[in-house]
């Protein structure tokens, strides 16, 4: 478990539009959510500029309309992206304010404040956001609040997760953990059920927030809580369904009124509003009004937009969501059956087209939505704040585990990745596996670790490689013992150990050296769908030629014993096997890549034909 730290610790989502802070009240063995300064629970992940004032949360959001291009949001989504990521291209388009590329290509947000230009970082401005949420907390526990647990979603990668972290420093908050948003909100589920949790429970958390899609997979079970797999999508949310209104009211206002609102920021930031409201009208009424008053060049937009409409427009979207779930629970090895509870996080998981298709893909089992959704993660990083602060007497003990993202393995013969630790496993784990030489009196091996799907392994990403030498004289297939170790804090340590002489070798990779980003982990699973019919192509004629090379090794010592002792064969025999191994090593040591599979499959069955009677007679 993760250090200990001196006083009061909170819970932060730190959301895409909403964040949200909770604390643990441990004399009421309870957590509260704090409410802000204007009474709500969740504060806008907003930051505005003003000539006189900087302003945070609700205060920022209410004055957007009038101060577009001052007003910051979203920077969740900027947040560890280069600028020329062609994720974030479609943002910059709506966005009412200026980002530009700093150094490194890093994104900065360029505002006037008091008059001057001002650029911003989206650390920055995120840390903005966690210092409101701190003075939140403090107001209302009336002391000082240094210490946090703040949640980023499952996919995020380590430079998002290092640029958060960053953000909480910039705040000047202890960050003591940061945590998956749905195993929080997992934590939170758990705390509810925590009565009847003594069977194995499998629980479904599906998260749609603002800007960013998780689902998750896990397990309870004697109060441990286990990640089994997770999916999802960084830029998914309810602003890419605020984006489908946005873009749909600008067509209808351009039809109408022939004038394009799409390049006045000021236009754009009123509408999004708009659409914002209307879609969560939406989610309980069929029909609903969408009006902007002197909306551009005096034109008022008085319009309205039906439900089936707003679904039609996102039903791409929806159902993407769905395909990570049947993805997550694919990846987890669970019959959709089998799952005990749905959970619903994220203030989007309230769009009844979502629950519908969600609830129809799990056979019409009712969904949980007990804990509120906008709440549930910041509930769950609170209680893990308290875990880790010690001295509580009332924190239900909980232990967390996570899971490695992709598979681990090493490169066999054939440029082939045997997998010793598949994806999805969960850490800490130990898995031991042997592999064997190659050659005859091979004194070394290197050993290659890769991380990835493909079943090619120099398609995938090398972690790293090391040798181990001192290999006895021995023929080859000679057994080599290799571990895969990844402990608590997911660091993974690779050994390799020859039993006879007890000679060893390691080689340790951390999280963050030459670990792939959640990025490329998203790609390279995407990839790996993709090639696989080619991944499964190559790795049949890697088996082929495996299997050739063996047998054709097998006749070669067989005609040496054979010469040695044996006699058992003809010298009729002998040249036959000859000339067969002068044709089969001919085809081995040519050019491989350019030979048809059938080839070498025809090559393999006609010696084997030949040859497996005498072979028999002799072995
Ligand atoms: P979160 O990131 O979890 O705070 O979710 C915020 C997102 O949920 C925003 O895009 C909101 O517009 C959206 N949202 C909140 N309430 C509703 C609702 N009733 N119907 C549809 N979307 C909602």
């Amino acid at each position: 478990m993760a250090r200990r730290y001196k006083g009061l610790a909170v819970g932060i989502d730190l959301g895409t539009t909403y964040s949200c802070v909770a604390v643990w009240q441990d004399q009421k063995s309870r957590v509260e959510i704090i409410h802000n300064d204007q009474g709500n629970r969740t504060t806008p992940s907003c930051v505005a500029f003003t000539d006189q004032q900087r302003l945070i949360g609700d205060a920022a959001k209410y004055q957007a309309a009038s101060n577009p291009t001052n007003t910051v949001f979203d920077a969740k989504r900027l947040i560890g992206r280069k600028y020329s990521d062609p994720i974030i291209k479609d943002d910059l388009m709506l966005w009412p304010f200026k980002v530009t590329a700093g150094v490194n290509d890093k994104p900065v947000i360029v505002v006037t404040y008091k008059g001057q230009e001002k650029c911003l970082s989206p650390e920055e401005i995120s840390s903005m956001v966690l210092t409101k949420m701190c003075e939140i907390a403090e107001a209302y526990l009336e002391s000082p609040v240094k210490n946090a647990v703040i949640t980023v979603p499952a996919y995020f990668n380590d430079s998002q997760r290092k640029s958060t972290k960053d953000a909480g420093a910039i705040a000047g908050l202890n960050v003591v953990q940061m945590i998956n948003e749905p195993t929080a909100a997992a934590i939170a589920y758990g705390l509810d059920k925590r009565d009847d949790c003594a069977e194995e429970r499998n629980i479904f958390i599906f998260d749609l927030g603002g800007g960013t899609f998780d689902v998750s997979l896990l397990t309870i079970k004697d109060k441990v809580f286990q990640v089994k797999a997770t999916a999802g999508n960084t830029h998914l949310g309810g602003e890419d369904f605020d984006n489908r209104m946005v873009k749909y009211f600008v067509e209808e206002f351009k039809r109408k009124n022939k004038v394009d609102v799409s390049g006045n920021p000021r236009a754009l930031r009123r509408l999004r509003s708009a659409c914002e409201r209307a879609k969560r009208a939406l989610s309980f009424a069929v029909d609903t009004i969408v009006e902007v008053d002197a909306l551009f060049q005096g034109i008022d937009l008085c319009s309205s937009i039906t439900r089936a409409r707003f679904e039609e427009l996102n039903m791409d979207l929806f159902k993407e969501c769905m395909e990570k779930v049947h993805r997550c629970l694919t990846d987890a090895k669970i019959d959709k059956r089998r799952i005990h509870d749905v959970v619903l996080v994220g203030g989007s998981s309230r769009i009844p087209k979502v629950q519908q298709l969600l609830q129809e893909f799990f056979n019409g089992k009712d969904l949980c939505n007990s804990i509120s959704p906008d709440e549930a993660v910041a509930y769950g990083a609170a209680v893990q704040a308290a875990l880790l602060s010690g001295g509580m007497n009332n924190v239900p003990d909980l232990v967390l585990r996570d899971v490695t993202p992709l598979s681990l393995g090493k490169a066999i013969k054939g440029d082939i990745m045997s997998v010793v630790i598949p994806r999805n496993s969960p850490i800490p784990i130990k898995k031991t596996k042997e592999f064997v030489t190659c050659y005859d009196n091979q004194d070394s091996v290197l050993e290659e670790v890769y991380e990835g799907e493909r079943m090619k392994a120099t398609d995938n990403n090398l972690l790293g490689q090391f040798t181990l030498s001192g290999i006895p004289p021995a023929p080859r297939g000679h057994p080599i013992t290799v571990c895969f170790d990844i402990d608590f804090n997911g660091i993974l340590c690779v050994s390799a150990k020859e039993k006879t002489t007890g000679n060893e070798n390691q080689i340790t990779i951390t999280d963050d050296k030459g670990r792939m980003s959640s990025e490329d982990i998203a790609r390279l699973v995407g990839e790996a769908e993709k090639y696989k019919a080619e991944d499964m192509k190559f790795v049949e004629k890697a088996n082929a030629i495996n299997a050739l090379d063996d047998y054709v090794y097998k006749m070669e010592k067989a005609l040496k014993d054979e010469d040695i002792s044996n006699n058992k064969l003809s010298q009729y025999d002998k040249n036959n096997i000859s000339s067969a191994i002068t044709k089969a090593r001919k085809l081995l040591d040519g050019d491989k890549e350019e030979e048809e599979i059938n080839v070498i499959q025809v090559m393999l069955n006609e010696v084997k034909l030949s040859f497996d009677p005498i072979m028999t007679k002799i072995g």
